[in-house]
Protein backbone atom coordinates (compact mmCIF):
# COMPACT_ATOMS: atom_id res chain seq x y z
CA UNK A 1 0.00 0.00 0.00
CA UNK A 2 1.55 3.33 -1.13
CA UNK A 3 1.77 6.26 1.70
CA UNK A 4 -0.75 8.11 -0.82
CA UNK A 5 -3.53 5.89 -0.91
CA UNK A 6 -6.99 7.45 -1.60
CA UNK A 7 -9.48 4.84 0.77
CA UNK A 8 -12.94 5.78 0.62
CA UNK A 9 -14.40 3.20 2.76
CA UNK A 10 -17.68 4.57 3.37
CA UNK A 11 -20.79 5.11 0.81
CA UNK A 12 -24.56 4.33 0.16
CA UNK A 13 -25.83 3.36 -3.34
CA UNK A 14 -29.36 2.91 -4.10
CA UNK A 15 -29.51 -0.55 -2.46
CA UNK A 16 -29.74 1.18 0.84
CA UNK A 17 -30.26 5.74 0.91
CA UNK A 18 -28.05 6.79 -1.55
CA UNK A 19 -29.39 7.75 -5.11
CA UNK A 20 -26.63 6.65 -7.32
CA UNK A 21 -26.13 2.89 -8.31
CA UNK A 22 -23.46 0.97 -7.17
CA UNK A 23 -21.69 0.71 -10.85
CA UNK A 24 -22.30 4.32 -10.74
CA UNK A 25 -20.50 4.86 -7.47
CA UNK A 26 -17.82 2.87 -8.82
CA UNK A 27 -17.39 5.00 -11.78
CA UNK A 28 -17.53 8.00 -9.24
CA UNK A 29 -15.20 6.93 -7.23
CA UNK A 30 -12.49 5.92 -9.59
CA UNK A 31 -12.89 9.66 -11.97
CA UNK A 32 -12.49 11.39 -8.41
CA UNK A 33 -9.29 9.48 -7.63
CA UNK A 34 -9.97 6.96 -5.15
CA UNK A 35 -8.01 3.58 -5.50
CA UNK A 36 -9.51 1.14 -2.90
CA UNK A 37 -13.08 1.46 -2.57
CA UNK A 38 -15.60 -0.33 -0.34
CA UNK A 39 -19.76 0.35 -1.01
CA UNK A 40 -21.40 0.48 2.86
CA UNK A 41 -25.40 0.05 2.25
CA UNK A 42 -27.55 0.39 5.46
CA UNK A 43 -28.14 -2.93 6.78
CA UNK A 44 -27.98 -4.61 3.91
CA UNK A 45 -24.93 -6.76 1.50
CA UNK A 46 -26.99 -7.34 -1.37
CA UNK A 47 -25.26 -4.61 -3.58
CA UNK A 48 -22.13 -6.04 -2.92
CA UNK A 49 -21.44 -8.72 -5.89
CA UNK A 50 -22.44 -5.64 -8.40
CA UNK A 51 -20.04 -3.32 -6.47
CA UNK A 52 -17.08 -5.65 -6.42
CA UNK A 53 -17.66 -6.23 -10.31
CA UNK A 54 -17.88 -2.94 -10.91
CA UNK A 55 -14.42 -2.24 -9.08
CA UNK A 56 -13.15 -4.65 -10.72
CA UNK A 57 -14.37 -3.10 -14.31
CA UNK A 58 -13.06 0.26 -13.39
CA UNK A 59 -9.56 -0.75 -12.13
CA UNK A 60 -10.31 -0.31 -8.70
CA UNK A 61 -9.26 -2.14 -5.43
CA UNK A 62 -12.65 -3.35 -3.40
CA UNK A 63 -12.89 -4.37 0.58
CA UNK A 64 -16.45 -5.60 0.72
CA UNK A 65 -18.94 -3.28 3.14
CA UNK A 66 -22.03 -2.62 5.37
CA UNK A 67 -23.29 -0.14 7.76
CA UNK A 68 -24.50 -1.68 10.96
CA UNK A 69 -27.44 0.24 12.61
CA UNK A 70 -27.39 -0.41 16.46
CA UNK A 71 -29.14 0.89 19.67
CA UNK A 72 -27.01 1.67 22.39
CA UNK A 73 -27.76 3.60 25.26
CA UNK A 74 -30.65 5.10 23.79
CA UNK A 75 -29.40 6.07 20.59
CA UNK A 76 -28.40 4.64 17.43
CA UNK A 77 -24.84 3.93 16.62
CA UNK A 78 -23.50 2.79 13.30
CA UNK A 79 -21.19 0.03 13.16
CA UNK A 80 -18.90 -0.05 9.50
CA UNK A 81 -17.68 -3.56 8.63
CA UNK A 82 -15.42 -4.10 6.05
CA UNK A 83 -13.37 -7.17 3.98
CA UNK A 84 -16.29 -9.56 5.23
CA UNK A 85 -17.91 -12.76 3.40
CA UNK A 86 -20.45 -11.39 1.90
CA UNK A 87 -22.21 -14.75 1.69
CA UNK A 88 -22.13 -15.40 5.43
CA UNK A 89 -25.42 -16.62 6.44
CA UNK A 90 -25.39 -15.48 10.42
CA UNK A 91 -24.12 -12.14 8.61
CA UNK A 92 -27.20 -11.91 5.93
CA UNK A 93 -30.00 -13.59 8.99
CA UNK A 94 -28.41 -10.52 11.51
CA UNK A 95 -28.74 -8.12 8.75
CA UNK A 96 -32.61 -9.46 7.98
CA UNK A 97 -33.34 -9.04 11.01
CA UNK A 98 -32.20 -5.71 11.64
CA UNK A 99 -33.78 -4.85 8.10
CA UNK A 100 -37.03 -6.33 9.67
CA UNK A 101 -38.71 -3.88 11.40
CA UNK A 102 -38.46 -0.54 8.87
CA UNK A 103 -41.79 -1.29 6.98
CA UNK A 104 -44.02 -0.91 10.71
CA UNK A 105 -41.98 2.63 11.36
CA UNK A 106 -42.40 4.07 8.02
CA UNK A 107 -45.92 3.78 9.03
CA UNK A 108 -45.48 5.28 11.91
CA UNK A 109 -43.78 7.58 10.11
CA UNK A 110 -45.93 8.92 8.32
CA UNK A 111 -48.65 8.55 11.04
CA UNK A 112 -47.28 11.47 13.03
CA UNK A 113 -46.63 13.18 9.91
CA UNK A 114 -50.54 13.37 9.24
CA UNK A 115 -51.03 14.91 12.62
CA UNK A 116 -49.06 17.77 11.22
CA UNK A 117 -50.84 17.98 8.00
CA UNK A 118 -48.54 16.30 5.82
CA UNK A 119 -50.34 13.37 4.01
CA UNK A 120 -49.49 10.44 2.13
CA UNK A 121 -46.05 10.59 3.18
CA UNK A 122 -45.53 6.86 3.37
CA UNK A 123 -46.52 6.52 0.02
CA UNK A 124 -44.93 9.09 -0.69
CA UNK A 125 -41.28 7.89 0.97
CA UNK A 126 -41.21 4.53 -0.88
CA UNK A 127 -40.96 5.73 -3.93
CA UNK A 128 -37.57 7.42 -3.57
CA UNK A 129 -36.65 3.45 -1.59
CA UNK A 130 -34.53 1.56 -4.35
CA UNK A 131 -34.80 -1.26 -1.77
CA UNK A 132 -38.67 -1.31 -0.28
CA UNK A 133 -36.96 -3.56 2.67
CA UNK A 134 -34.70 -0.45 3.28
CA UNK A 135 -37.37 2.50 3.38
CA UNK A 136 -35.42 4.65 6.01
CA UNK A 137 -35.90 8.81 7.18
CA UNK A 138 -33.57 9.87 3.91
CA UNK A 139 -36.63 8.66 2.19
CA UNK A 140 -39.33 10.55 4.09
CA UNK A 141 -36.85 13.64 3.48
CA UNK A 142 -36.62 13.42 -0.12
CA UNK A 143 -40.09 13.41 -0.49
CA UNK A 144 -40.95 16.20 1.71
CA UNK A 145 -38.21 18.05 -0.27
CA UNK A 146 -39.97 16.76 -3.49
CA UNK A 147 -43.45 18.29 -2.12
CA UNK A 148 -42.22 21.33 -1.30
CA UNK A 149 -42.54 21.28 2.43
CA UNK A 150 -38.73 22.21 3.03
CA UNK A 151 -35.93 23.13 0.86
CA UNK A 152 -33.19 20.68 1.50
CA UNK A 153 -33.18 16.95 3.28
CA UNK A 154 -30.47 18.61 6.04
CA UNK A 155 -33.70 21.00 7.04
CA UNK A 156 -36.02 18.14 7.00
CA UNK A 157 -33.96 16.23 9.62
CA UNK A 158 -33.77 19.34 11.55
CA UNK A 159 -37.99 20.03 11.59
CA UNK A 160 -39.56 16.56 11.30
CA UNK A 161 -37.23 13.50 11.26
CA UNK A 162 -35.12 13.64 14.91
CA UNK A 163 -35.60 13.25 18.11
CA UNK A 164 -38.84 14.82 19.29
CA UNK A 165 -40.36 15.93 16.21
CA UNK A 166 -43.47 14.48 14.32
CA UNK A 167 -42.06 12.14 12.36
CA UNK A 168 -39.48 10.50 14.61
CA UNK A 169 -40.39 6.86 15.53
CA UNK A 170 -37.85 5.50 18.13
CA UNK A 171 -36.72 1.68 16.82
CA UNK A 172 -35.04 -1.12 17.96
CA UNK A 173 -32.36 -1.78 16.12
CA UNK A 174 -29.35 -4.55 16.39
CA UNK A 175 -27.16 -4.82 19.95
CA UNK A 176 -23.68 -3.56 19.73
CA UNK A 177 -22.49 -7.15 20.35
CA UNK A 178 -24.47 -8.69 17.32
CA UNK A 179 -23.40 -6.65 14.99
CA UNK A 180 -19.80 -6.69 16.15
CA UNK A 181 -19.86 -10.41 16.22
CA UNK A 182 -21.85 -10.77 12.51
CA UNK A 183 -18.92 -8.88 11.09
CA UNK A 184 -16.33 -10.53 12.69
CA UNK A 185 -17.40 -13.94 12.18
CA UNK A 186 -17.78 -13.26 8.72
CA UNK A 187 -13.91 -12.52 8.63
CA UNK A 188 -14.59 -8.80 8.43
CA UNK A 189 -13.31 -5.52 10.98
CA UNK A 190 -16.11 -3.93 12.88
CA UNK A 191 -15.40 -0.13 13.06
CA UNK A 192 -17.33 2.54 15.11
CA UNK A 193 -18.65 5.42 12.16
CA UNK A 194 -18.78 8.87 12.54
CA UNK A 195 -18.07 8.77 16.93
CA UNK A 196 -18.51 12.58 16.59
CA UNK A 197 -22.38 12.03 15.53
CA UNK A 198 -23.83 10.29 19.02
CA UNK A 199 -24.71 12.61 21.63
CA UNK A 200 -23.13 10.54 24.51
CA UNK A 201 -21.99 12.22 27.43
CA UNK A 202 -17.65 11.39 28.06
CA UNK A 203 -18.53 8.40 30.18
CA UNK A 204 -20.92 7.05 27.85
CA UNK A 205 -18.68 7.64 24.77
CA UNK A 206 -16.10 5.55 27.31
CA UNK A 207 -18.90 2.64 27.27
CA UNK A 208 -18.98 2.16 23.36
CA UNK A 209 -15.58 2.38 23.22
CA UNK A 210 -15.32 -0.18 25.77
CA UNK A 211 -17.89 -2.41 25.05
CA UNK A 212 -17.12 -2.07 21.29
CA UNK A 213 -13.49 -3.51 21.60
CA UNK A 214 -14.62 -5.90 24.40
CA UNK A 215 -16.92 -7.59 21.08
CA UNK A 216 -14.17 -7.56 19.19
CA UNK A 217 -14.14 -4.32 17.46
CA UNK A 218 -11.46 -3.35 15.89
CA UNK A 219 -11.15 0.03 13.88
CA UNK A 220 -13.22 3.56 14.08
CA UNK A 221 -13.70 6.05 11.54
CA UNK A 222 -11.55 9.16 12.33
CA UNK A 223 -11.84 11.10 8.68
CA UNK A 224 -14.94 10.90 7.90
CA UNK A 225 -17.73 13.49 5.88
CA UNK A 226 -19.54 13.77 9.28
CA UNK A 227 -16.02 15.23 11.27
CA UNK A 228 -14.29 18.54 11.59
CA UNK A 229 -10.88 19.00 11.41
CA UNK A 230 -11.06 19.38 14.72
CA UNK A 231 -12.97 16.01 15.36
CA UNK A 232 -9.81 14.36 13.06
CA UNK A 233 -7.48 15.09 15.84
CA UNK A 234 -9.81 14.34 19.10
CA UNK A 235 -11.05 10.65 17.25
CA UNK A 236 -7.24 9.87 16.28
CA UNK A 237 -6.44 10.55 19.79
CA UNK A 238 -9.17 7.88 21.00
CA UNK A 239 -7.98 5.58 18.16
CA UNK A 240 -4.72 5.59 20.04
CA UNK A 241 -6.02 5.47 23.53
CA UNK A 242 -7.68 2.26 22.14
CA UNK A 243 -6.04 0.74 20.35
CA UNK A 244 -8.43 0.81 17.24
CA UNK A 245 -7.32 1.15 13.45
CA UNK A 246 -8.49 4.21 11.78
CA UNK A 247 -10.58 4.58 8.42
CA UNK A 248 -11.42 7.37 6.00
CA UNK A 249 -14.37 7.54 4.33
CA UNK A 250 -16.73 9.89 2.88
CA UNK A 251 -20.36 8.75 3.75
CA UNK A 252 -21.52 10.22 0.29
CA UNK A 253 -25.08 9.79 -0.43
CA UNK A 254 -25.97 12.31 -3.49
CA UNK A 255 -24.34 14.24 -6.08
CA UNK A 256 -27.40 16.67 -4.82
CA UNK A 257 -27.04 16.17 -0.77
CA UNK A 258 -23.80 15.21 0.28
CA UNK A 259 -21.35 18.02 1.31
CA UNK A 260 -18.32 15.65 0.89
CA UNK A 261 -17.56 13.73 -2.47
CA UNK A 262 -16.36 10.93 -3.00
CA UNK A 263 -12.30 10.78 -2.39
CA UNK A 264 -12.03 14.26 -1.26
CA UNK A 265 -11.31 13.92 2.38
CA UNK A 266 -7.91 14.90 4.12
CA UNK A 267 -5.08 12.20 4.77
CA UNK A 268 -5.53 10.41 7.86
CA UNK A 269 -3.37 12.40 10.81
CA UNK A 270 -0.16 10.47 11.56
CA UNK A 271 0.40 7.73 14.26
CA UNK A 272 -2.29 5.61 13.56
CA UNK A 273 -2.42 2.27 11.57
CA UNK A 274 -5.12 2.52 9.00
CA UNK A 275 -8.24 -0.23 8.86
CA UNK A 276 -6.65 -1.46 5.26
CA UNK A 277 -2.99 -2.77 6.31
CA UNK A 278 -5.03 -4.66 8.74
CA UNK A 279 -7.24 -6.10 5.64
CA UNK A 280 -4.57 -6.09 3.06
CA UNK A 281 -5.72 -9.90 2.80
CA UNK A 282 -9.37 -8.88 2.19
CA UNK A 283 -8.75 -6.58 -0.07
CA UNK A 284 -10.26 -7.93 -4.27
CA UNK A 285 -7.55 -6.65 -6.10
CA UNK A 286 -7.96 -4.64 -9.67
CA UNK A 287 -6.47 -7.31 -12.07
CA UNK A 288 -3.63 -5.21 -13.19
CA UNK A 289 -2.38 -3.50 -10.08
CA UNK A 290 -1.27 -4.30 -6.32
CA UNK A 291 -1.19 -2.31 -3.57
CA UNK A 292 1.78 -3.36 -2.13
CA UNK A 293 0.51 -4.59 0.99
CA UNK A 294 4.42 -4.13 3.00
CA UNK A 295 4.40 -0.24 2.44
CA UNK A 296 3.03 1.80 5.18
CA UNK A 297 -0.10 4.04 4.26
CA UNK A 298 -0.97 7.03 6.18
CA UNK A 299 -4.16 7.96 3.97
P1 LIG B 1 -32.57 5.69 9.24
O1 LIG B 1 -31.61 4.54 9.11
O2 LIG B 1 -33.87 5.45 8.56
O3 LIG B 1 -32.74 6.17 10.66
O4 LIG B 1 -31.93 6.92 8.42
C1 LIG B 1 -30.65 7.37 8.78
C2 LIG B 1 -30.04 8.13 7.61
O5 LIG B 1 -30.58 9.42 7.56
C3 LIG B 1 -28.55 8.33 7.76
O6 LIG B 1 -27.84 7.23 7.29
C4 LIG B 1 -28.31 9.54 6.90
O7 LIG B 1 -28.21 9.15 5.55
C5 LIG B 1 -29.60 10.32 7.04
N1 LIG B 1 -29.48 11.44 7.99
C6 LIG B 1 -29.45 11.38 9.34
N2 LIG B 1 -29.38 12.62 9.86
C7 LIG B 1 -29.36 13.49 8.81
C8 LIG B 1 -29.31 14.90 8.67
N3 LIG B 1 -29.27 15.70 9.75
N4 LIG B 1 -29.32 15.44 7.43
C9 LIG B 1 -29.37 14.63 6.34
N5 LIG B 1 -29.42 13.29 6.40
C10 LIG B 1 -29.42 12.73 7.62
MN1 LIG C 1 -27.70 7.04 5.13
MN1 LIG D 1 -24.13 6.50 9.46
MN1 LIG E 1 -23.38 6.06 6.12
Amino acid sequence: MTSILNADLHCHSTISDGTLTPEELAARAKAKGVKLWALTDHDEVGGQERAAAAAKAVGLHYLTGVEISVSFLHQTVHIVGLGFDANNTQLKLGLRQTRGGRGQRAMEMSDGLAKVGILGAYEGALKFAGNHDLISRTHFARFLVESGVCRETHEVFRKYLTEGKPGFVEHRWASLKDAVTWVTQAGGMAIIAHPARYKFSSNEEFALFGEFKGHGGRGVEVVTGSHTAAEYISYADTAREFGLAASRGSDFHSPNESHTELGTLPSLPGGLTPVWQLLADRIQTASDQSLGANASATH
